[in-house]
């Protein structure tokens, strides 16, 4: 039987490291604020928004939802984002996606100061990102942050490992890319053009999936020969509305040494990281 990597223990290990950090910042009259800008009647978005603000309020810092309606104009978003920027009190900013049609042409991650990016996505933190800096002095994206954290508290080692992520998207696949190759691994990008894809997670010992498409990697991707660490970024409902990974987990779990399970893995780490961002944000404006 494989070992779960569950979030659950390191969220609670973190969660009191974060409520210490923000009594200290409270002895010297700062609350860590987060605004977030959520746009129109998303369903998926009103969800993690809500999740968002309720774990960070836990553990003490303040939280705001900017709800725009969907019919707002590019001029009233860039005021709004604008008035974020100039705001001495908030550290932290966010705009969950997606936005309306009407701002789908902005470059949303470069909008928010990267003073204040706590999603990591401005351009200056992920330069930080390619030039390996020192992970204090920017924002790590949050889902590929929290994954190298998870591997951390279980101590699963990834240099000299050889890491095939499968998904190249700007939130997930990339960065991880990088902070893998930041962490001394060797990545394989994998993708929907990518030939032989078994053959090249089979070769893997730490395969990441972030495809998007209920229990899409079954047994046929893994090697039980080798004692491969499986981490599932899907977050994807199947035929019957049944929340579930990109791994068939039932076939994939028998076969490998670690994986993540669906619900309970990767997903709670996402909004870890953010919090651990924010605390970052407001200790750098001391
Ligand atoms: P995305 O932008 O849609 O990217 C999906 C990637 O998968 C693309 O690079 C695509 O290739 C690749 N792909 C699609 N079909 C494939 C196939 N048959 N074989 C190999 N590669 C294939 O998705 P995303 O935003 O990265 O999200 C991926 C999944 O992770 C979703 O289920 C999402 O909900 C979840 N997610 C979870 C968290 C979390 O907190 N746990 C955070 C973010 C995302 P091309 O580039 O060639 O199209």
């Amino acid at each position: 039987m494989a070992i779960q990597l569950l979030a659950k223990p390191l969220v609670e290990k973190t969660k009191k490291q974060l409520e210490a950090k923000c009594k200290v910042l409270k002895e010297k009259d700062i609350i860590p604020k987060m605004q977030v800008i959520y746009i129109g009647d998303n369903k998926a978005s009103r969800l993690y928004t809500r999740k968002k603000k309720k774990f960070c309020e836990n553990f003490g810092a303040i939280v705001d939802i900017i709800h725009l309606p969907s019919e707002t104009t590019e001029k009233e978003f860039l005021e709004t984002i604008n008035n974020i920027n100039l705001d001495k009190t908030t550290h932290g900013c966010f705009i969950q996606l997606p936005v309306p049609t009407q701002l789908e042409h902005l470059d949303i991650g470069e909008l928010i100061s990267p003073q204040k990016d706590v999603d990591g996505f401005h351009a200056e933190n992920l330069r930080h990102l390619m030039r390996n800096s020192n992970e204090e002095l920017y924002f790590v994206p949050c889902t590929p942050g929290g994954i190298m954290a998870l591997l951390s508290h279980y101590q699963i080692p990834v240099e000299g490992k050889n890491v095939v992520i499968v998904g190249r998207s700007m939130i997930v696949g990339k960065p991880l890319s990088l902070l893998m190759t930041n962490h001394n691994a060797t990545v394989t990008v994998c993708h929907s053009k990518t030939n032989n894809l078994r053959e090249i997670t089979r070769s893997a010992d730490i395969i990441v999936s972030a495809v998007g498409k209920p229990r899409y990697l079954d047994a046929s991707y893994i090697n039980n020969e080798k004692d491969q660490v499986v981490i599932d970024v899907g977050i994807n409902h199947d035929q019957d509305g049944i929340l579930c990974g990109d791994i068939n987990f039932n076939e994939v779990e028998p076969l490998v040494y670690a994986i993540t399970p669906v619900p309970g893995g990767v997903g709670p780490l996402t909004v870890l990281y953010l919090a651990q961002n924010l605390l970052q944000a407001a200790e750098k404006n001391i």
